[in-house]
């Protein structure tokens, strides 16, 4: 018998309430994470990435509405319609961002943070003991000095070993998926390699699942198993990553490859792909990509493309790929 992913969600479909419009941010999002599986999702800035990553924490803010679908998460079903949204608390779903910065308060010294979390999620209320998990915690992220840290203000530590505090903070809740959006893209190229090393060791070592969001499809290239390519607000591509890169299928995948700076090529000129992603307040009916695709044809312009299972494991939304042309 298959084993049951960690995490499935199913016809994924979030608005945002605006006071004279409705975006229109995820629409029919359907993928699993496997257990100790690193999924990253792709895509660029208002791809609806966040949305998806909000959703499954529980963490959506107030102006969303979930029109449909449904979230499962080691078997229970954490959202559906008309269910509450869980706080992520009890189900072991912890989430960090881009500015760890401001995921702290700058009031409080990060020890005081940590101890906190530890208390509720690991219910340990004697006080060496909270600051010892504290500190083994810190020494998991290689943070260096592990006693200064837990007596220092957020402002008195680096980009970097933020970040470290930041990881080490959700992985103190002994989570079973970390969702990190975009958590490198503050940092400087080095720095970046660090975190990302980081992670790959904490999923060695902790088993630990993650969903990986970035716009980034070189930073996805090296930490994911596989990569779900979205754009504006729909899954065009899903494959493991080596698949993915080797025989991108949708023509916005292919794009996103080729825009990947080439740091062996001198000189190289960074390119973008022409034009910018269609108002979410009303996509179009048919292709999402047909007014940015140099290959539509008219059906583009009628229908929207399915997304089919390509071969095994990939999956593509184009109709370039319809059964009658393969
Ligand atoms: P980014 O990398 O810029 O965060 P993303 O792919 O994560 O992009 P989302 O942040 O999920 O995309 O945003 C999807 C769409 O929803 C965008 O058009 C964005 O402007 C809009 N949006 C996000 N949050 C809200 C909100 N609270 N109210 C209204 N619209 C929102
Ligand atoms: Fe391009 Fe048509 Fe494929 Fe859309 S369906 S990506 S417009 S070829």
């Amino acid at each position: 018998m298959r084993e049951q992913p960690l995490l499935q969600v199913e016809n994924l479909t979030i608005d945002y309430i605006l006071a004279d419009s409705i975006i229109k941010a995820v629409r029919n999002a359907s993928f699993a994470i496997g257990k100790g599986e690193i999924l990253c999702l792709v895509g660029e800035s208002g791809s609806g990435k966040t949305t998806i990553g909000l959703a499954i924490a529980g963490a959506l803010p107030e102006n969303a509405v979930i029109r449909e679908g449904r979230i499962i998460f080691k078997e229970k079903r954490i959202l559906g319609r008309g269910s509450k949204i869980s706080t992520g608390k009890e189900d072991k779903i912890m989430m960090i961002f881009q500015d760890p910065a401001s995921a702290l308060n700058p009031l409080f010294k990060v020890g005081e943070v940590i101890s906190d979390i530890i208390k509720n999620h690991l219910g340990i209320d004697n006080s060496v003991k909270i600051k010892e998990k504290a500190l083994e915690l810190f020494r998991m992220v290689e943070l260096p000095d592990p006693e200064r840290v837990f007596d220092s203000y957020p402002h008195e530590l680096s980009g970097g070993m933020l970040q470290r505090v930041v990881i080490a903070i959700a992985l103190s809740a002994n989570p079973a998926l970390l969702i990190a959006d975009e958590p490198t893209t503050m940092l400087d190229v080095t720095l970046q390699a660090q975190i990302l090393n980081l992670l790959l060791n904490l999923r060695r070592r902790l088993g630990l699942s993650m969903l990986f969001i970035t716009h980034n499809l070189g930073v996805a290239a090296e930490v994911s198993d596989r990569i779900i390519v979205m754009y504006a607000g729909e899954i065009v591509e899903e494959a493991k990553t080596r698949e993915l890169l080797n025989n991108p299928l949708h023509p916005y995948t292919r794009g996103l490859i080729e825009c990947i700076p080439r740091t062996h090529i001198r000189y190289s000129k960074l390119k973008s792909i022409p034009g910018t992603i269609p108002d979410l307040r009303n996509p179009p009916k048919w292709c999402i990509f047909a007014d940015r695709c140099t290959e539509a044809v008219d059906l583009c312009y009628k229908i929207k493309p399915d997304l089919i299972e390509f071969s095994k494991d990939h999956r593509v939304s184009c109709h370039l790929y319809r059964a009658d042309k393969k």
